[in-house]
């Protein structure tokens, strides 16, 4: 997802076009949707959208009509030249690396599946960069849950040709590719070593209001310190947030790898 809108543009259009379901354990007040959550941007109260629901696009048009469509054309084509592919399972690397690929389920923005098993690959690099900072973060009790890693690009193709043009700004173009589609990019965020739980963060995963930014100045202070934690450490790792996702970090060596097409079962089990 690479917003490129301005918040208040995206929330203010998302509350025509967006529905917002809850997640399993949603907060006990009243829903007032995408609006009245960025109305809160400057009191940082945290109302509107629970952190744990998922945000919702009504699909333009059937994800099965999307999915074949987009089986069948192809990536855009880029010189290059290229770093030699070497996606790994990051979970491989360290087995208290968390999952919980959003895109293997219906709990994600499109409200259907569009993986069809549960994986995160990452180019070698960035995996054993991800695996140092959920070392790193173990001393502070904490580890790394990952929403999503690689996407091939015929998932970001789905993602475009479903979202209506006036919400386009949150998907990235299939003629661009996504950084995903690289295997350099991570959707990720922290859980508690002690309780095994997601910590609390400003905003939800895949949430595209304000509260998504990375520097958004609401939330609770243990939420800013949260996301201010899981930033550091990957920064000393090499990956940067993208500014309007907290969640979003991208490899520093994406460049150097090429847009991917492969399915998760082409990958098999990365090693
Ligand atoms: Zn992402």
């Amino acid at each position: 997802m690479t917003p490129r809108l301005p918040r208040l543009v995206i929330a203010l259009i998302g509350a025509l076009s967006i529905a917002c379901s809850r997640g399993p354990a949603p907060a006990p007040e009243a829903d007032p949707g995408p609006v009245a959550a960025a109305a809160s941007r400057d009191t940082g109260a945290v109302r509107g959208i629970a952190p744990d629901s998922v945000f919702r696009i009504a699909p333009l048009r059937p994800v099965a009509d999307l999915r074949r469509e987009a089986l069948a054309a192809s990536p855009p084509e880029e010189p290059g030249p290229f770093r030699e592919v070497d996606l790994v399972e990051v979970r491989s690397l360290d087995p208290t690396i968390r999952y919980d690929i959003r895109y293997a389920t219906s709990r994600n923005f499109m409200g259907a599946p569009f993986y069809t098993s549960e994986h995160a690959f990452l180019q070698r690099p960035a995996a054993e960069a991800l695996a140092r900072a959920h070392r790193a973060l173990g001393e502070r009790g904490f580890g790394i849950l990952v929403y999503d890693a690689y996407r091939p690009w015929h998932v970001t193709k789905m993602f475009w040709d479903a979202t209506p043009p006036g919400l386009r700004g949150f998907v990235a173009n299939p003629a661009d590719g996504s950084r995903h589609n690289r295997g350099a990019a991570a959707d990720v965020t922290l859980y508690d070593l002690a309780t095994g739980a997601p910590v609390s963060m400003p905003s939800g995963y895949d949430e595209f209001t304000v509260r998504a930014a990375a520097d958004y100045p609401g939330g609770t202070p243990d939420e800013r310190r949260n996301r201010a934690l899981l930033r550091s450490a990957l920064r000393a790792e090499g990956f940067t947030v993208l500014p309007g996702e907290w969640w979003h970090f991208d490899h520093r060596d994406w460049r150097e790898y090429p847009i991917l097409n492969l399915t998760f079962e082409e990958l098999g089990d990365g090693g």
